[in-house]
């Protein structure tokens, strides 16, 4: 049976709803619906103008509705009379192509019809920081490896507590909460699910946690590398495809990393389209200060620098943890949750369609000995790099259509040039490159990266 929303709204007694999408640039955009008015949005959408957010449309171009997705509905934990669904966008009566979420539902349709779904989890890591953002929130959280340091971790107890409580009381299953490698930084999991569910998930965990970070006094940010010396913020994801008759197609006991062929397959397709892909996985110019990064305070990166993979080694782009799964730890803090999504999907269907072949795991650590492995690809070095590398990538052009991908490189490339011409002004210096090399995180990555 359809789901009512208007009949949830009395049931749960919620007042408003948040009818939202996210647009290229992972922002969430929301219209605050009133519960005696989402009968006829549940139908009809809300209405917005794409052309006041990352869309690439015009201001002459029709309105866009978001119609939401019943089964997207999350109550707010901590304010229950207000409920968030996610939204897919329409134009004219069609879908909008050129919509996170909608791809992402295009790349799933794609795998349904091979009788598959991915099932995924992420690893969305964050910064406790002040307001202001000029230092991490815990003054006393300053050891040289602060990894799993529980008197830091239990300093910020009452917010890891209410994050966590809140995802139990949504049901998502999280099991474990600790801080990370770098000083103020954390991680929370919860439990895998289908790839859409988890997109949605990981939107609103995002919104959640800079939401209840803001009610205890403090800034949460999933900024890529928001303090050069430290650890980035990664966002790794944890993928297994499936058959409807709840088979793991992943899993082969006989392998020595217990993957199957089309495991390996869709890991090959992964590393084929990779330095494309990077153009959604780490969508800023703060991004390429995290991949291919020098060693931080703690000793290592945790990020990687080329396309290969490995088994329970973190030092590589893909580790296989265990048999059935691998983990791509390509993306950062700043992604797209969609696009990361249908990113993986796309690149990993073409791998199986193609038979790549994802060559040989490589057994070394790949932060002091990477001159040992002979033919690795590097990942690209900037934004302008990967955007390149986008533009050439025909599986991902078939996959989304080019005007998509135009349209993504566009606003990118509009991007790069505002960075470009604040630093030409602030510093006298112009460029991505220079700016790689010139360890300093700029006020304007700050200002337009520390709330992606
Ligand atoms: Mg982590």
């Amino acid at each position: 049976m359809p789901i009512n929303l208007a009949a949830i709204a009395k049931k749960k007694k919620i007042k408003y709803f948040l009818i939202s999408y996210v647009d290229f640039f992972g922002i969430l955009r929301s219209k605050l619906v009133p519960a005696q008015s989402i009968k006829e949005m549940q139908k009809d959408g809300a209405g917005f103008a794409g052309f006041s957010t990352y869309l690439d449309m015009s201001p002459a171009d029709a309105d866009m509705v978001s119609i939401p997705d019943p089964s997207s509905l999350i109550q707010l934990p901590w304010q229950p009379d207000v409920a968030w669904l996610a939204g897919d966008l329409w134009m004219n009566g069609k879908l909008v192509d050129a919509s996170p979420r909608v791809m992402l539902r295009k790349q799933i349709a794609r795998l349904t019809k091979k009788n598959m779904y991915l099932k995924s989890g992420v690893e969305c890591e964050y910064f406790l920081i002040t307001p202001q953002a000029d230092s991490i929130a815990d003054k006393n959280d300053i050891a040289d490896k602060p990894c799993y340091d529980q008197s830091a971790l239990m300093r910020q107890y009452d917010l890891i507590k209410a994050i966590c409580d809140s995802m139990i009381y949504l049901g998502w299953g999280p099991y474990q909460n600790d801080h990370e490698d770098a000083n103020g930084q954390f991680e929370m999991n919860w439990n895998f699910s289908d790839c859409l569910r988890t997109a949605d998930r990981h939107v609103f965990f995002k919104f959640m946690v800079k939401t209840l970070a803001e009610k205890k006094g403090l800034r949460a940010t999933f900024m890529p590398k928001p303090f050069l010396n430290k650890t980035g913020n990664g966002c790794h994801a944890h993928l297994s495809i499936w058959n409807k008759q709840g088979k793991n197609l992943f899993s082969n006991q006989k392998d020595k990393l217990g993957l199957s062929k089309i495991a390996y397959n869709f890991m090959g397709g992964i590393m084929y389209s990779a330095e494309a892909l990077t153009a959604w996985f780490n969508p800023t110019i703060n991004s390429y200060k995290r991949i291919n990064a020098p060693v931080t305070a703690s000793g290592a990166t945790w990020s990687p620098n080329t396309i290969t993979y490995s088994g329970n080694n973190r030092t590589h782009m893909i580790r296989v943890p265990g048999p059935g799964r691998f983990e791509l730890r390509l993306m950062d803090g700043a992604t797209n949750p969609y696009l990361l999504q249908a990113g993986i999907i796309a690149a990993g269907l073409d791998g199986i369609e193609k038979k790549r072949n994802p060559g040989k795991p490589v057994y070394v650590n790949m932060y002091e000995e990477s001159h040992k492995v002979k033919g690795a690809k590097k990942l690209p070095s900037s934004l302008e790099k990967s955007l390149k590398h986008l533009r050439n990538n025909k599986v991902i052009e078939s996959a989304f259509g080019k005007d998509v991908v135009t349209s993504y490189i566009k606003l990118k490339s509009k991007e790069i040039k505002k960075y470009n011409s604040s630093m030409i002004k602030k510093l006298g210096f112009r460029g991505t490159k220079q700016s790689n090399k010139s360890n300093i995180i700029t006020q304007w990555e700050k200002d337009n990266t520390l709330d992606c």
